[in-house]
């Protein structure tokens, strides 16, 4: 990172900042081109492995690219304030951003209230929902184990 004052390495601070944001993006490449989705997501860190889970319908073009358990990018940002100046150039921009890249694997039927779970606490609080089987059966379910990580905050 080129402005090393703006890199955050604290691992407590990065999943504090993580569980900040409301939405991840994430980048595929698809007939050479990327393709980047902004997606609702929930989060853990495991003994250090950082996991993002996700869900969605079971159809659609990013449910076709997943399938191959691609490489994938993401970027997740939160607190963002304008810091104003008198003139054009004094102006900046207040940001916490996380990005990296991993794998994504869709989860089988019995690992979905797990992962489902994590997405609720991300924006409920509460640790544990339950599910039909209709419900489970209706969507799908994946989880990205991340590889690499980097984090900056501009104040
Ligand atoms: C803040 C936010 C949170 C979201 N959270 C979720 C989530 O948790 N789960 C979920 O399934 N979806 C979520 N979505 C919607 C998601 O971004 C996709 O639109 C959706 O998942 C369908 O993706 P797909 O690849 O199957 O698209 P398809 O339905 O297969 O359509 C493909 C084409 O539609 C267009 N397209 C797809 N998505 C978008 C988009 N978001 N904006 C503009 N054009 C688009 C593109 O041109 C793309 O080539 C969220 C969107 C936003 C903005």
């Amino acid at each position: 990172m080129r402005r090393k004052d703006r890199q955050i390495t604290d691992d407590n601070v990065i999943d504090e900042i993580i569980l900040q944001c409301d939405v991840c993006r994430l980048g595929f490449v698809s007939d050479g081109m990327a393709y980047i989705l902004p997606l609702n997501f929930g989060f853990e860190n495991k003994d250090g492995r950082r996991i993002f889970y996700f869900h969605s319908a079971t159809e659609g073009k990013k449910i076709s690219l997943i399938k191959s358990a691609p490489p994938v990018s993401f970027e997740m940002d939160t607190d963002h304030l304008l810091n104003s100046a008198d003139v054009a150039c004094g102006f900046s921009y207040r940001f916490k951003s996380v990005m990296g890249t991993g794998r994504i694997t869709v989860l089988e039927e019995a690992d979905k209230p797990y992962a489902l779970d994590r997405i609720m606490e991300h924006y409920r609080g509460e640790k544990s929902w339950n599910y039909s089987e209709e419900a489970l059966k209706s969507v799908c379910v994946y989880k990205l184990e991340v590889d690499f990580l980097s984090c900056k905050a501009h104040k």
